[in-house]
């Protein structure tokens, strides 16, 4: 049995891996970790699923030591996820991190430290296996049109914007624009419009002059809308000469991310250093 602690055990993604944890028979849930809502309160009783005998407690350190937990999956806020990464390692457990909010400068230094102490853990903008595979599609068809432009949905909560799934989806992007290759002279060749060319700068900018059109991530606009009704949904949208191509990720309900979750889990015992889910995922499809 793998021993896993939760921290944002309340949250909605939270409730959501406790009974994903409660039902998976190789996990055994050790530890819940809130911040107010909830403490002293058994965290199967907040899930909806009755007693589990895990009481939720606000002191992370405290309940890595005493659960002897090996996994920690992080669910909180963008202001607490690095600093819980931080702690989850330096107590020798490691970090399967679902928190929005880690710049590429945080993940670099969180990745040391694993190596540093000779652990390992997974970083997830997104568990969902469909989400993943949008990010990578977009990729790919970046390479072909230089036009895009990201816009991403989530329910009126969210306290992120844009989300972490957009962030890193204009990251790959990005990324796939310095790459050169074969696709990139074809789409070249194929080009029959005047566009201004990619960019990938550093920093998020709103375009100037213009808030309406969105913030630049990695030199992709973002677009974010929060309305009640939606769990979360992504559309990358490419433009070219008489043609666009969409392509759509939603998760309707939380559960979609479950399995990406409980692979994380599994996975990081193996693993040395931050790695991404989606690297773990091609690892998984080629082998
Ligand atoms: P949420 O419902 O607001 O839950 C966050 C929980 O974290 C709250 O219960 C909060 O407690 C708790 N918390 C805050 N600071 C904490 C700390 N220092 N230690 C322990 N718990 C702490 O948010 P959510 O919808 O579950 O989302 C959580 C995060 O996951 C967000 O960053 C979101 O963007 C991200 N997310 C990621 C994925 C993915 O696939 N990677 C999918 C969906 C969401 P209090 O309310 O008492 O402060």
């Amino acid at each position: 049995m793998i021993r896993v602690a939760v921290a944002g055990a309340a949250g909605r993604m939270g409730r959501e891996t406790v009974k994903a944890i409660l039902g998976a028979p190789d996990l055994k849930l050790v530890a819940a970790i809130g911040n107010r809502q909830g403490i002293g309160r058994d965290v199967g009783e907040l899930a909806g699923v009755g007693p589990t005998g895990v009481i939720l407690t606000a002191d992370l350190k405290r309940a890595l030591e005493e659960s002897n937990a090996q996994v920690c999956v992080d669910f909180t806020t963008p202001q607490a996820g690095v600093t819980n990464a931080r702690l989850i390692l330096e107590q020798g457990v490691r970090p399967v991190l679902g928190t929005s909010g880690f710049s590429p400068a945080d993940l670099a230094n969180l990745d040391r430290l694993a190596r540093e102490l000779g652990l390992g853990g997974v970083v997830a903008a997104n568990f969902a296996l469909g989400a993943i595979l949008m990010m990578q599609f977009a990729a790919q068809a970046a390479r072909v049109f230089p036009d895009v432009e990201i816009v991403e949905t989530h329910h009126k909560r969210k306290l992120d914007a844009p989300s972490g799934t957009a962030r890193r989806t204009a990251e790959l992007i990005a990324q796939a624009r310095t790459e050169s290759g074969n696709w990139a002279a074809a789409a070249a060749a194929m080009s029959t419009h005047e566009s201004a060319g990619p960019t990938a700068p550093e920093t998020e900018v709103p375009l100037a002059g213009q808030a309406a059109r969105g913030l630049l991530c990695a030199g992709v606009p973002v677009h974010s809308l929060r309305v009640p009704g939606v769990v979360a949904r992504q559309e990358v949208v490419f433009g070219s000469a008489g043609q666009t191509l969409r392509i759509i990720h939603e998760s309707t309900d939380r559960t979609s991310f479950m399995p990406g979750v409980l692979f994380a889990i599994r996975k990081s015992l193996e693993l040395y250093g931050l790695v991404s889910l989606e690297e773990l995922l091609a690892a998984a499809l080629r082998s």
